[in-house]
């Protein structure tokens, strides 16, 4: 008991966070640089419930969350009833139209439909910690930081299974691994 007690301590968000390693990077949107065929693409590409949205991919700083339900319903609509939007239309999440050649299609703002202030926790934070602020926020998915730069995302379903995880671990492997 007291080991597993111990070993629980240890996880650190980063361990339960994806990307993990190896894996494909974070699928994030930046806040004003995209085209509507780049998140179309991106919504068709990937399944993911939700993509955090960044200043821009080199500096990888939070602006907000976006939900991909609220993505697709936007943008079809957009395409529909919005005068002049088209695939290279830009996409923005910012208060303001981001300046572009006067030949330009049509923007369209999408900043109503984002999180602006989506939960956030550091890379260094105990699982056990998480797992409480999940439990008491009644959180869906966490964002993971490490000196302001986005890192990963963790889902309510990232936590379920870790806790699944601790529950079945057996203490001759938690002592040993
Ligand atoms: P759930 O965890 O409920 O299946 P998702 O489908 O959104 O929810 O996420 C599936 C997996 O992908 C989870 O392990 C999650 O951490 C990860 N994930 C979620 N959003 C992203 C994203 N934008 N980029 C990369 N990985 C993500």
């Amino acid at each position: 008991l007291e080991a597993k007690e111990e070993f629980s301590h240890k996880t650190l968000a980063m361990d339960v966070m994806r990307p993990r390693h190896n894996d494909p990077g974070l699928t994030t949107i930046t806040q004003d640089s995209m085209s509507v065929e780049d998140i179309e693409a991106i919504i068709n590409e990937t399944t993911y419930s939700g993509f955090p949205v960044v200043i821009s991919r080199e500096s990888q700083r939070l602006v907000g969350f976006v939900l991909r339900r609220d993505l697709i319903i936007s943008i079809e609509s957009a395409r529909k009833k919005q005068d002049g939007i088209v695939s290279t239309s830009r996409i923005y999440f910012t208060e303001h139209m981001p300046p572009q050649p006067p030949t330009s299609p049509s923007s369209l703002k999408l900043r109503a439909i984002m999180d602006l202030s989506p939960f956030t926790i550091t890379d260094q934070t105990p699982m056990e910690i998480v797992v409480d602020i999940f439990r008491k926020l009644g959180l869906r998915q966490c964002l993971v930081t490490h000196n302001g730069r986005l890192l990963g995302i963790i889902t309510k379903k990232d936590v379920l299974k870790h806790i699944a995880q601790m529950a079945n671990q057996d203490p001759d492997s938690i002592l040993f691994n």
